[in-house]
C-alpha cells in the first residue's frame, strides 16, 4: 500500500478565505397541495417568507420556482380541513389531481 499524499495545490493558491455563505431562507409551505404558479404553472409548494426569514430580501417568492407571482389554485373549492370538496360542492371534480402532491 502507497500512502503518499500528493498535494498538488499550491498554497498560495488557497490564501483567500473560503467562506460558505449560505443563507437558509425560511419557506412557509402552503397548505393548498392545488396551487399552482402564476407564471410558470408549476406546482407552488410554499412561498419565501422574508419577514420570517429576515434575510433582506422583500417580496415573497413562489417555490420552489422562484418566481414572484401569484398563485391560483386548480380546485375552487379547497378547504383547509376538508381539502378537495368539489364533489361535495359541484358534484364533480373537474380538476386533476394536486399538483404538488396531497396527502398519500
Ligand atoms: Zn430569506
Ligand atoms: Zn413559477
Ligand atoms: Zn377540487
Amino acid at each position: 500500500m502507497n500512502d503518499k499524499v500528493q498535494s498538488a495545490a499550491t498554497e498560495d493558491e488557497l490564501d483567500m478565505p473560503i467562506r460558505t455563505y449560505v443563507q437558509t431562507h425560511v419557506f412557509v409551505t402552503f397548505a393548498n397541495p392545488y396551487l399552482t404558479c402564476d407564471k410558470c404553472e408549476q406546482p407552488a409548494r410554499s412561498w419565501h417568507d422574508p419577514d420570517q426569514c429576515g434575510c433582506g430580501e422583500s417580496g415573497f417568492q413562489n417555490q420552489p420556482c422562484e418566481r414572484r407571482a401569484g398563485v391560483t389554485s386548480t380546485c375552487p373549492s379547497w378547504g383547509p380541513v376538508d381539502g378537495c370538496q368539489c364533489l361535495q360542492h359541484l358534484g364533480r371534480v373537474l380538476h386533476g389531481p394536486a399538483p404538488a402532491g396531497g396527502e398519500g
